[in-house]
């Protein structure tokens, strides 16, 4: 086997472990999201994680060589990191909640644009074009959901310092795209911490 394909194997064995552990984590993600936008993106991409699964089994085929998963220890602690954040907001805010399970999304998502891309390039060193098309459909959707979930954080950030403010923001309103500040969200759970 040429080195660069010895690259591009191992690049996309530690991808199939990483998707596989994420297909994982997503359901308890979209579990503990509150915003039903948040958690409606969590459901999508697990949808996308499968589909990238099956791509990089396709693309294993292509190069005839076995699927076999190496463990991403990146993808491990990310997830960690992800399942700690979870278990926080159980003592947040709803909105701070959210805003933090979309810093340990990000996170991930970034890993995985970062390692669609090394094994794109790779394929298309080697010249197995069918492959490389194959990683930019899920380079896309990674690069989509990262940005999805920019998207969902900006009224969530303005919510939160509207909140830090001692303003009173319906959750609702901000959801639906619509600013208009009216009736205290009773979604909110913050303790009565005095703050
Ligand atoms: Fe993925
Ligand atoms: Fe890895
Ligand atoms: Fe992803």
């Amino acid at each position: 086997m040429s080195q660069v394909k010895e690259l591009l194997v191992d690049q996309l064995q530690d991808l199939l472990h990483a998707e596989a552990q994420l297909a994982g984590a997503l359901p308890k993600m979209a579990e503990a999201a509150n915003c039903p936008k948040l958690k409606g993106a969590f459901e999508k991409h697990l949808v996308e994680t499968q589909g990238q699964i099956e791509r990089l089994k396709q693309i294993f085929d292509q190069l005839s060589e076995p699927a076999e998963p190496k463990p991403c220890k990146a993808m491990m602690g990310l997830i960690a990191e992800g399942q700690e954040t979870i278990e926080e907001g159980d003592d947040k805010d709803t909105t701070s909640a959210d805003l933090a399970l979309i810093a340990a999304a990000q996170r991930v998502e970034h890993y995985e644009i970062s390692a669609y891309g090394t094994a794109r390039a790779l394929a298309r060193q080697l010249g197995e074009y069918e492959c490389a098309r194959l990683l930019t459909q899920s380079l896309g959707e990674e690069e989509s959901t990262d940005a999805q979930l920019t998207t969902l954080a900006n009224p969530l950030l303005q919510q939160l310092t509207l909140d830090d403010a001692g303003a009173s923001v319906n959750l609702e309103s901000v959801n639906s795209g619509d600013r208009i500040i009216s009736k205290p969200s009773s979604a909110r759970k913050r303790k009565a911490s005095g703050a």
